[in-house]
């Protein structure tokens, strides 16, 4: 009903297009209730008669006064051509890269160094109002800092994307902001050591893919702690799922952890020279991807930089200790070579009446020494954040914090497996926490408008989220599958289909694979092969090699492998089932869970943590994959809006009022669509509600707040064309 009213008076509409995702037609001859067609003229000035289906009209075009606005809220009509319209004009032509949508900020990188991050718009951005400044990172840094500050509370600012977007950079830029604005004057050096965490923990956590050069490899939540004067006095952070198969894998020109070539360039230095390393192309695993240089990077000269934020944390990593690379290995670790080299080669099977030793394929050994490699090479990262935040350690009381969560975003690729699924849902996570956040905003915004409250029909993602993590969801059958003696991949997804298989309307089997699996996710479809997630999950090592590792003489090595028996072996015939369920504990007590459990424990904790803070979000945006600078890839953008539910968000925000106007504001822009007799009246306030009842006749398309004029979609640019034919 009423979008045929509305097609009477708009003049261009959106319609698809193969290329540019959307294209601008322009109405050429008024459309009548019921037409199956619609005439326009396109941008290359063709008139057609497109086709339409009467009861899903073309999304309509904002008017042009609204293109550019630098909140995409304020457009009138709320959907994605309008969205990605506004945000290639701004980006394109007029090279600005933030946009507020709402409550989030979209951030498009420019892949480009833009001269807007200095110290000097730090200070402009500083004790100002997010309204009255251009949008910024900054000014979301600022809003936290203040919204701490104001009301005591602490802050976190939720930073996601897809690899290559921007959030490191971003994260870095709030982190940065907070360091400059609140420079303490005692503990002068504080600052400096929170921001030299940032390359530590990238020499270690970072490396190359094909999307980045520098693509963090794992997520990161930061709390920077202030005291009772807001000046920062110290930080801790929590880490979340590094990417471990990277130590012993890497794909066709990707790199492993920046720090080993770091360490290959510097292997004759002096202090490195115990290590008996060689270049970078002298072993497997480095040399793996076929190039062990990126363009443009000195990794001997990192290495110094890397050397130097260690000293300014205060020394936290000092390494203590041609024979085969085996016997060195021995040696560094301080490890029996015998003994190494017997169970690197050998599996002992034990049954009910005798014990076996039977050796190992190659396969299998090769599998077991690269099980080892990451298990070695995931307790050093754990173990320098640790110590990173044991340097970060304050004495003083915390008053607030705020927390900056740099975390991958939704990803779909051809292949997706166990790490998809988890980052995936970890995505699910967010997004519900973030509907819950806007839901309860709208809420005290009507409130605080004593407008009587209307449900806001937004999409619920919370079924997604207990298919994964509820009882006998996927992720307790893949528990209880990585449990069994004999439990295979097979077996598990077989169980999927038996439990969800028509009964979940968000989980299917695909028509023509038995070994995958769809989840139906908020932001798309998503087909997970089921290929390595038992695997993945169970992250075993031979127990004897663990042993082995636990006598080492170098009691960092042995300190790795110190009660942290993981029993759900397959090499072990000892199965404890209690221990697989998950409990809420520090990361480091968590014993015998697999990475699944690991994963849903620290990401309720993470939860918990984001819903006792004000949250601040930040959508970063890749604009297309040859990281060329303010190119705008229109398909690109329009998957990625989708993908970081900044598209949701807009459809939550077009379902109640998205246009708000104060009485004063209302009134001095639209007195010209008001009477003589109306105008006479005292009360403005009155006016304008006078006014707009015989202006726009549904009662429900407008509500009348105390302070302000809320709209529904599509009202402002009625009143924007009433308005115009006026003038
Ligand atoms: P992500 O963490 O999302 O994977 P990064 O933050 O590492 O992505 O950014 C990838 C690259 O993009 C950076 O190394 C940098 O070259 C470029 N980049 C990102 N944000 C900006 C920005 N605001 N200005 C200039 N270049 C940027
Ligand atoms: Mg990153």
């Amino acid at each position: 009903g009423l979008y045929n009213i509305i097609y009477t008076y708009i003049t261009a509409v959106w319609i698809p297009d193969n290329e540019e995702v959307w294209q601008s037609a322009e109405i050429t001859k008024n459309y009548k209730a019921g037409d199956r067609f619609l005439q326009v003229q396109l941008e290359d000035g063709t008139e057609i008669n497109y086709p339409v289906d009467p009861a899903a009209l073309p999304p309509l075009r904002n008017p042009d006064i609204l293109v550019g606005e630098n909140d995409l809220t304020a457009l009138s009509y709320l959907h994605e051509p309008a969205v990605l319209h506004n945000l290639k004009v701004r980006f394109v032509e007029s090279k600005l890269i933030y946009t507020y949508s709402g409550i989030i900020l979209v951030a498009i990188n420019p892949y480009k160094q833009l001269p807007i991050y200095g110290d000097a718009i730090i200070h402009a951005y500083s004790g100002q109002n997010m309204g009255d400044m251009d949008p910024h990172i900054f000014a979301v840094a600022e809003e936290a800092y203040k919204q701490m500050a104001r009301n005591n509370k602490n802050q976190s600012i939720i930073v996601s994307g897809e690899s290559g977007a921007g959030k490191t950079v971003s994260a870095r830029y709030t982190m940065r902001y907070f360091a400059t604005v609140s420079k303490s004057t005692s503990n002068a050096h504080v600052e400096d050591k929170v921001l030299a965490s940032n390359p530590i923990t990238e020499a270690v956590g970072n490396a190359k893919t094909t999307r980045n050069d520098n693509s963090s490899r794992f997520g990161k939540y930061t709390e920077i702690s202030f005291d009772q004067s807001y000046r920062i006095i110290g930080a801790n952070m929590r880490t979340y799922l590094l990417e471990k198969s990277r130590v012993v894998f890497q794909s066709e020109n990707e790199r492993n952890y920046h720090i080993f070539y770091q360490l290959c360039a510097s292997a004759m230095q002096p202090e490195f020279q115990h290590l008996k390393l060689g270049s970078a192309e002298e072993f497997n695993y480095t040399r793996m991807g076929g190039n062990t240089v990126i363009e443009g990077v000195d990794d001997r000269a990192n290495m110094v930089e890397t050397q130097k934020t260690f000293a300014l944390l205060g020394n936290l990593l000092e390494i203590s200790t041609t024979y085969s690379h085996l016997n060195i290995f021995c040696e560094l670790l301080d490890l029996n070579f015998d003994k190494i080299t017997q169970w690197l080669c050998h599996r002992k099977i034990i049954t009910t009446s005798e014990t076996v030793i039977k050796p190992m394929t190659k396969a299998q050994a090769v599998n077991a020494r690269d099980a080892l490699a990451k298990k070695i090479y995931s307790h050093l990262f754990d173990f320098i954040v640790e110590r990173i935040n044991q340097a970060l350690q304050f004495t003083g009381k915390q008053h607030t914090f705020i927390g900056v969560l740099d975390i991958y975003g939704f990803e779909t690729f051809d292949v997706n497996s166990f790490e998809q699924f988890c980052i995936n849902y970890a995505n699910e996570k967010l997004q519900l926490q973030f509907n819950l956040h806007v839901f309860k905003l709208e809420q005290e915004e009507y409130m605080k408008e004593d407008i009587p409250w209307t449900l806001i029909d937004f999409y619920d993602n919370q079924p997604v989220i207990d298919l994964i993590e509820a009882k006998m969801g996927i992720l307790e059958l893949l528990d209880e599958e990585c449990l069994l003696p004999h439990g295979t991949d097979e077996n598990w997804l077989q169980k999927l289909y038996n439990n969800f298989v028509n009964k979940n309307a968000l989980f299917e089997k695909p028509r023509m694979s038995n070994t995958s699996f769809i989840i139906q996710h908020f932001a798309d479809k998503v087909e997970y092969k089921c290929e390595g997630f038992l695997e993945k999950n169970r992250d075993t090592v031979y127990e004897v090699l663990m042993e082995i590792l636990k006598e080492s003489k170098f009691r960092l090595c042995a300190n790795f492998f110190q009660d942290n028996p993981v029993s759900i072996s397959p090499f072990s015939s000892t199965i404890n089932i209690k221990s697989a369920r998950p409990v809420l504990k520090p990361p480091n007590k968590q014993l015998r869970m697999t990475v699944g459990s690991k994963f849903r424990s620290s990401l309720s904790l993470l939860m918990e943590t984001l819903n006792a803070t004000t949250p601040h979000y930040v959508r970063c945006i890749k604009p297309n994959d040859e990281k060329q600078p303010f190119e705008f890839d229109s398909k690109r953008v329009a998957q990625q809006l989708r993908a970081c539910g900044v598209l949701e968000t807009i459809r939550i925000s077009a379902q109640s009022y998205p246009s708000r106007w104060t009485y004063i504001e209302f009134f001095s822009r639209y007195s010209i669509l008001m009477t003589q007799q109306e105008l006479s009246l005292n009360d403005k306030k009155q006016i304008c509600k006078i006014v707009l009842q015989r202006l726009i006749q549904d009662p429900n398309q407008y509500q009348f707040g105390r302070t302000k004029i809320f709209f529904r979609a599509g009202q402002v640019a009625y009143l924007e064309k009433l308005r115009s034919d006026k003038l």
